[in-house]
């Protein structure tokens, strides 16, 4: 087994690589990657920079190149789910690319031919999200995440995003990085904190809990590897 741990920003990814203190960088096709053992485990550590084609980018270079055969993507998100509040964990049980639109062609929102909507996130992985939230005292909530090249701050934006998606969560990365592993045959876990809840206070309340909300989301990352390696 060798694990992929990603993330789109710096921050997403300082905790982890805090944690393993030593790692081989690897400068591959304009990024840098972190080679690691972890518990006798090897680990590929990266952050791919924010949106849909780095974050392709970055997972297919995982599986291709450096040969991963697990994803775990750690990051902060935008709330749509009033449920969830700065801080809060959500993983992604589908995604969907809310700013994919050839609805002119009388397809829905999302969707291009011999493509789907939404990719379904791996069950067994969810359920040892579960295992892990329980063992610890955490709650994570299971709900769908859609991903567009937006930083959204706009409550119309956000809300139709929710009602067309069913979503519960918006960022940038997550639903490309699961067509890949999905087409790649690579079981994916996309877990988010909370860092705003993508209204017109978003980018304030992105700046403020970005770095507490990652740590959050990074800290849950690593206990999932545990859970992993056992
Ligand atoms: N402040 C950064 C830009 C952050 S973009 C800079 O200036 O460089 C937002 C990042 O956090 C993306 O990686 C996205 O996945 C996630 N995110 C958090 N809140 C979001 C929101 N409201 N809308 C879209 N993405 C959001």
């Amino acid at each position: 087994m060798k694990i992929a741990i990603m993330g789109a920003m710096p921050e997403e990814i300082a905790p982890i690589l805090k944690r393993l203190e030593t790692y081989k960088t690897i400068e591959y096709a304009g990024n840098k990657y972190y080679e690691a053992s972890y518990k006798g485990v090897d680990l590929v550590v990266a952050y791919s920079k924010i949106g849909k084609v780095f974050s392709t980018l970055t997972a297919t270079t995982m599986i291709e190149h450096f040969g991963i055969s697990v994803m775990l993507f750690s990051g902060v998100a935008g709330a749509i789910s009033s449920e969830l509040k700065v801080g809060d964990l959500i993983v992604a049980s589908k995604l969907s690319q809310h700013d994919l639109d050839i609805t002119a062609f009388g397809h829905p929102y999302g969707y291009v031919p011999e493509g789907s909507v939404y990719v379904e996130a791996d069950r067994k992985m969810i359920e040892i999200s579960k295992a892990v939230a329980s063992e610890i005292g955490k709650t994570v909530k299971e709900g769908i995440i859609a991903t567009g090249d937006q930083f959204v701050a706009n409550e119309e934006r956000k809300n139709w995003i929710g009602k067309t998606f069913n979503a519960d969560a918006l960022e940038m990365e997550g639903a490309s990085v699961a067509v890949v592993c999905d087409a790649l045959n690579v079981p994916f876990f996309i877990l988010r904190a909370i860092s705003d809840a993508a209204d017109m206070d978003a980018s304030f309340s992105f700046d403020e809990f970005l770095e507490t909300s990652a740590n959050e989301s990074a800290e849950f990352i690593m206990k999932m590897v545990d859970k992993l390696i056992d």
